[in-house]
């Protein structure tokens, strides 16, 4: 019998249950706690003993390509696959907004990888889309290594300067 079954997690499946708004707001916290946990964890494993270890596999890729966005090595996929395991013991979520975490977390990293940008050059400077990581914020991780450590969103790298002073020329 799996944890669903024994009502372990707190994986739902009437939406009434915490009502339509809440998969939105769900969803958003969700992406939001996985990139400060991802972007901390990220720093970390830029040590240089930790990263010989556990990061080195991910970096391997200079150039990265939609491939590199599975790429890594096994200790830092438990690292990151912790976050859902406690997520899912802790936030109650639809199993509609977990997959849609899944798909968005999947997606959102073979973008990152792709190697150029879906967006035009602009939207680095978009009130709006400048605090969202895309294709060359992360081609430039890739290049320069003590940059740009976010997932998903470039808070982080904003509010501890680790955005590279050349991103927005
Ligand atoms: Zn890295
Ligand atoms: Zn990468």
């Amino acid at each position: 019998m799996s944890s669903y079954d024994l009502g372990i997690t707190r994986i739902y499946t009437k939406t009434s249950q915490y009502g339509l708004w809440y998969l939105v707001v769900s969803f958003i916290l969700v992406l939001l706690l996985q990139d400060t946990y991802f972007y901390f964890i990220h720093r970390l494993l830029h040590r240089p003993k930790l990263f010989k270890w556990l990061h080195r596999g991910h970096h391997r890729s200079v150039e990265p390509t939609p491939w590199t966005s599975f790429a890594f090595d096994p200790p830092e996929a438990i690292i990151q696959a912790i976050f859902l395991l406690v997520t899912v013991f802790v936030i109650p979520l639809h199993y509609i907004t977990f997959l849609g975490i899944l798909m968005t977390m999947t997606l959102w990293s073979i973008i990152n990888h792709l190697g150029f940008e879906l967006l035009p050059c602009s939207s680095r400077y978009n009130w709006l889309t400048k605090w969202f990581i895309g294709a060359k914020h992360h081609l430039i991780h890739h290049q320069k290594y003590n940059t740009h450590y976010g997932l998903y969103f470039t808070f982080w790298d904003e509010l501890l300067h680790t955005q590279d002073s050349n991103y927005q020329k």
